[in-house]
């Protein structure tokens, strides 16, 4: 019969506890972790469940009951947090059946204090617990905070000729939208007028709309649409269109572009 190999860190540790250790499994939390693959919270449930000795664990789940059953602030991802839980978890643990105690708490933590629907009411800490009483356990533990995006700027420049088509540029291939269509863009307000000149179009008239946001992995895109009306069919963009990334895009007769989601959604208000 096959038999289903070792995973490589049950390899490792039983070279370590046989090379190192003279084949003596370490029964105490300050040699358990030093052993390859053993965290603090798996040192103290293997000392408190195997040998009884009293130590203390402080799994995710652990750490989400203390954290109601304390009503703890803060992302336990932060040290100064965890600290504080380890603390809190150190001050609970009993000398007596703590094998029995270690276990109730990693299942209270499976099984009742979960995170999304705590079933209160069946909670043996209930009486006690502080997120219970403030009526708000799911707001523990705190979340992870979210980084602040930064956001950059740009204006679309929606200019549609006589003929009610709309001019679009291909952006290069590599770069933010590489190899998609888009409105031909500017920074600021200020660079209207050279960014048509840029274009060899002349605005009969111009609208600035309201800022629209499109927020990607690291940044808020903030795009504020600008509809330019020219009074020609575009034959002097033409010119520039020569260079072959540009086109004069018929809403009413699309071409099969690939375009970003915002630029897609600015089209659909054109037609
Ligand atoms: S009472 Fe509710 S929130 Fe508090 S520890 Fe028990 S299940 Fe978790």
């Amino acid at each position: 019969m096959a038999t289903t190999p070792a995973p490589a860190i049950c390899i490792k540790l039983h070279r370590h506890v046989s090379n190192e250790l003279n084949g003596q499994f370490p029964d105490n939390v300050p040699q358990l972790i030093e052993l390859p693959g053993i965290g603090r919270s798996t040192a103290g449930a293997i000392s408190s469940i195997a040998f009884k000795n009293q130590a203390t664990i402080l799994d995710g789940n652990v750490k989400r009951v203390l954290a109601r059953f304390s009503a703890t602030d803060g992302w336990p991802g932060k040290s100064a947090v965890v600290e504080k839980l380890w603390l809190i978890a150190e001050t609970y643990t009993p000398y007596k059946r703590i094998a029995d105690y270690t276990q109730a708490m990693m299942d209270l933590g499976a099984t009742l204090c979960t995170r999304s629907s705590p079933n209160c009411e069946q909670c043996p800490l209930v009486k006690d617990c502080k997120a219970y009483q403030q009526g708000n356990p799911q707001d523990y533990p705190g979340k992870k905070p979210k980084k602040k995006l930064q956001v950059k700027t740009t204006f679309f420049l929606i200019i549609k000729n006589n003929q009610g088509a709309l001019l679009l540029e291909q952006n290069p291939p590599a770069g933010l939208w590489g190899g998609l269509w888009v409105f031909p863009q500017c920074e600021s307000q200020d660079q209207l007028e050279e960014t048509y000149l840029k274009l060899g179009i002349q605005a009969e008239s111009q609208q600035i709309l309201a800022v629209k946001r499109h927020t990607f992995s690291h940044f808020h895109l903030d795009y504020q649409p600008v509809e330019i009306s020219i009074s020609h069919s575009g034959a002097t963009a033409g010119q520039v269109a020569e260079q072959g990334n540009q086109v004069w895009y018929n809403p009413q007769n699309p071409l099969s572009l690939g375009m970003p989601a915002p630029i897609k959604a600015l089209l659909l208000k054109q037609n």
